[in-house]
């Protein structure tokens, strides 16, 4: 009998499991496909080192400005980039096993099956365990079409044999901008066809424009308003046809419209109440309606991203054997985020449309620049950085960046922004020059709304 049996060796899956063993509880984890999950596997971390590539194009234009001989359409070899990625995730796969080899995990490869309160079957063998967590993640969803049968996912993307040469990307979400700018980065020509007026919906209404602009000026082109009705394929081409009775001809279609929690097979004789949009429901303590059975990450219904799974799958190991050291559950209010599109978008707190709803009266405080690092020559890359402030007790709530190094910028200011300081705190903080950072700390014309 395990204290806690894992099903799924993903983020939150490993996290919890480690945590627990190294609390001293006996631990098995469960995983069928591939360790570390889909940020280690075929999300974050490729994705990021694949947005790096991306941005190798603008370097080399630029390196000419700054005396260098770089030639801006120096070749670039895909198989060279996957295959050294792969390689490198292959590395983190077996870092991944270590860590829960060390820390006493068992590791028990197959599908897990929950049959009840306290087993879950893999192939013929039964696990028992006085706590289940399932932490199965998310699978993407694309919508049934005709012709879906040619469509890509963002995993497929992670191996494709070749570079096509004209893409379609439809979404308007994270993965639908970040993969529209890698692959306009490493030359593709890009077409993001986002069914709503303007793509990032939940984003600060300006970021989202501001981001539209700057994309498009570097060269995707965007079709918003507008979807994909069918998908043919023809002489290796794929034809789209599109809402308003017009076709576009590309070679590869990739779907990115959301991830759906991944629980299809997972029950056997149980079944825990589920949230409406299919994932399973949970209680304060990650908790499903099934006593003894917990869940975190992208299979509840809560926020889809990597440190909330992590925050999420640690939070429980400790409540669960070691009370004492838990503290409060993970909070949702101020989880700052980044959309590694090209410019990256960075953010913590509220958009300013929220801002206004939840305060009424609001100061805004903006900037929009051309970065130092793009005077020299005719790079004209903006970046906008933007505060929102309570009016009433001059707090700043929401904090937003377009621009290099967003997510990194951003994330040392999360610190501060969940410390609830004051539009008075930046001011009195004194800025590191030159940096594009420093514009956060001499932002001082406000703008009153509300
Ligand atoms: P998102 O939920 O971010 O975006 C989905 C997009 O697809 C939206 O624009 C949505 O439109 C559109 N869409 C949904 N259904 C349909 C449909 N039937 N037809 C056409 N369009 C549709 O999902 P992603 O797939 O981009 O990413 C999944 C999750 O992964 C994200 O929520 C994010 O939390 C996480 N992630 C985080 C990253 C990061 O931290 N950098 C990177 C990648 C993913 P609409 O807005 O109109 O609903």
């Amino acid at each position: 009998m395990f204290d806690l049996v894992v099903v799924g060796a993903g983020s939150g899956g490993v996290r919890a499991a480690r945590i627990a063993a190294t609390l001293g509880a006996k631990v098995a984890i469960i995983e069928e496909r591939f360790f570390g999950g889909t940020c280690v596997n075929v999300g974050c971390v490729p994705k990021k080192l694949f947005s790096y590539g991306a941005s190798f194009r603008d370097l080399f234009h630029l390196a000419a400005d700054y005396g260098f001989n770089v030639a801006a359409d120096t070749p670039f070899d895909w198989n060279t980039l996957r295959d050294n990625k792969t390689r490198e995730i292959q590395r983190l796969n077996g870092i991944y096993r270590r860590l829960l080899d060390n820390a006493g995990v068992e590791i028990i490869e197959g599908r897990g099956v929950v049959v009840s309160a306290d087993q879950v079957q893999v192939g013929e063998r039964f696990i028992r365990g006085r706590n289940i967590l399932i932490a199965t993640g998310g699978l993407p969803f694309v919508p049934e079409i005709p012709g879906r049968e040619h469509i890509l996912i963002s995993d497929d993307l992670f191996s494709l044999p070749a570079l096509p040469a004209r893409v379609a990307v439809v979404g308007g979400g994270y993965i639908a901008c970040e993969f529209a700018s890698i692959l306009n980065g490493l030359g593709c020509e890009v077409h993001q066809i986002y069914r709503g007026d303007l793509f990032l919906r939940g984003f600060d209404q300006e970021v989202r424009e501001f981001v539209a602009t700057q994309v498009a000026h570097r060269g995707v082109h965007l079709h918003f308003s507008t979807d994909i009705t069918a998908v043919a394929e023809h002489q290796g081409a794929k034809q789209l046809h599109l809402q308003d009775g017009s076709s576009m001809e590309v070679d590869a279609v990739f779907y990115a419209t959301g991830r759906q929690p991944h629980v299809a097979g997972l029950f056997d004789g149980i079944q825990p109440d589920m949230a409406i949009n299919g994932a399973l429901g949970v209680d304060g303590t990650f908790q499903t309606s099934i006593p003894g059975v917990y869940a975190v990450g992208d299979v509840i219904d809560r926020v889809q991203l990597t440190p909330v799974a992590l925050a999420e799958g640690m939070w429980l190991a400790r409540h669960l054997f070691a009370p004492e050291q838990a503290g409060p559950a993970p909070e949702y209010d101020l989880v700052p985020t980044a959309v590694f599109c090209h410019p990256n978008i960075a953010t913590v707190g509220l958009s300013q449309e929220r801002a206004l709803e939840k305060y009424g009266t609001i100061r805004v405080y903006r900037s929009e620049f051309r970065g130092m690092k793009y005077t020299l020559g005719d790079i004209q890359h903006r970046s906008l950085m933007k505060l929102v402030v309570d009016d009433t007790t001059d707090e700043v709530i929401g904090m937003h960046m377009v621009g290099d190094d967003a997510g990194e910028i951003i994330q040392g200011f999360a610190v501060a922004i969940r410390q609830r300081v004051t539009k008075a705190d930046f001011d009195r903080t004194v800025g590191i020059h030159p940096t594009a950072a420093e514009e956060f700390v001499t932002l001082r014309e406000g703008q009153v709304l509300g």
